[in-house]
């Protein structure tokens, strides 16, 4: 990925969704108007920063990835696997008018101009765009939603709502915590052996690095284990691009909850027709 500015405001982009021509990007912390713990481009409503700031926030990140202020359509994430097709009725959903849902992981939508909105601090967004089909996509992939193959789910909803070929849509995996940072307990990584089985255990799990002799926790490598659910869902290789930017690796550039725990603000994922 590419750390791009513009007025101030730092997002990441992705090669290839930049190449096909689709506005995207996924938000950092630099160039909002919190402060404190929310410091700086917090986008997430309810944890405690003021409404005011979170709204000039969207309006900065806004002018800096050219998408509409007024139509962006937000998710209600709660680790489930639920991915939704969003309409012209839904544009606005949580910034401009109220969220009509709960429980939403996942936003399809093939209406142009009506950007979807997802939100993260250490789970893994992952982006979708059918160039043919026209339809783009965002989901949250923190562990329970990666178990669960939440990127094969909006995948074949992309595929029965709109008719896309796995061979066309371009996927994304973004910002999140990385292999070397995310320590699991075994109960979590008996979970990744149950849903990507034995054969994958070597690639996906290994021994703790910060608790060495503590034989119940392991390293969880969360970007390879949603590339995995991308190849299942039968993406071409080369449409899978992989961010190398790690949530907890970078305070100064991104909310992390294993660092900073509920206290913080949120980064979000954006991308519109
Ligand atoms: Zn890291």
């Amino acid at each position: 990925m590419k750390l791009e500015n513009k007025n101030g405001v730092s997002f990441l982009t992705f090669d290839s969704f930049k190449n096909a021509g689709i506005k995207h990007g996924f938000s950092t912390r630099i160039g909002g108007v919190s402060e404190g713990v929310f410091d700086s481009l917090n986008l997430g409503f309810n944890r405690g920063d003021s409404d005011d700031n979170v709204r000039e926030n969207y309006h900065r990140i806004a002018d800096a990835l050219d998408m509409n202020y007024d139509r962006m359509c937000l998710s209600k994430q709660t680790h489930t696997t639920n991915v939704i097709v969003v309409d012209e009725k839904d544009a606005g959903n949580g910034l401009t008018k109220p969220l009509p849902y709960d429980d939403v992981d996942g936003l399809i939508t093939n209406v142009k101009d009506m950007p979807l909105v997802t939100f993260y601090a250490d789970c893994v967004p992952l982006f979708f765009y059918d160039p043919v089909k026209e339809v783009v996509a965002l989901s949250h992939s923190g562990w329970r939603g990666t178990v669960g193959k939440i990127g094969k789910v909006t995948i074949e909803k992309m595929q029965a709502e709109f008719g896309c070929d796995k061979n066309d849509i371009l996927c994304g995996i973004a910002p999140s915590i990385c292999r070397d940072c995310y320590e699991v307990s075994a109960d979590v990584a008996e979970e990744f052996i149950k849903a990507f089985g034995e054969e994958h255990k070597t690639e996906l799990l290994r021994p703790s690095t910060f608790n060495p002799d503590d034989k119940d926790k392991y390293m969880l490598d969360l970007w390879s284990a949603c590339r995995l659910v991308f190849l299942e869902a039968g993406i071409p290789e080369n449409h899978i691009e992989t961010t190398d930017y790690c949530t907890r690796c970078n305070p100064k550039l991104f909310y992390s909850h294993r660092i900073m725990g509920a206290n913080r603000g949120s980064l979000a994922a954006f991308i519109s027709l």
